[in-house]
């Protein structure tokens, strides 16, 4: 039947859409801990080593709080059940 053989070429090309999704580029600096997307302001005058992302995450690199938030909320072992609310506060704390 030919309806199976393009259920299967549907599974492959999906499968290596997803493969070719996660190889991600990302840019390191020299003495850093975080990885950046390229147009993160950060590393815009630093010198960057373009990193795949899951290398760079193998070898300990960290997602930039800036550009790569999100990469940071995956990681972040489900904290998400404690909602923080924006409410105005009169009262100013002094911090630091
Ligand atoms: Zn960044």
């Amino acid at each position: 039947m030919v309806k199976k053989v393009l259920l299967m070429v549907a599974c492959v090309l999906f499968l290596a859409a997803n493969t070719m999704a996660f190889a991600e580029d990302v840019y390191v600096t020299a003495n850093g801990t975080k990885y950046h997307k390229a147009d993160c302001r950060f590393i815009k005058d630093r010198e960057t080593q373009k990193l795949d992302k899951k290398a760079a995450v193998e070898q300990g690199y960290v997602p930039c709080q800036r550009c790569s938030k999100e990469d940071l909320a995956e990681q972040a072992p489900g904290s998400d059940s404690e909602k923080v609310s924006k409410s105005k506060k009169p009262k100013a704390k002094n911090e630091g």
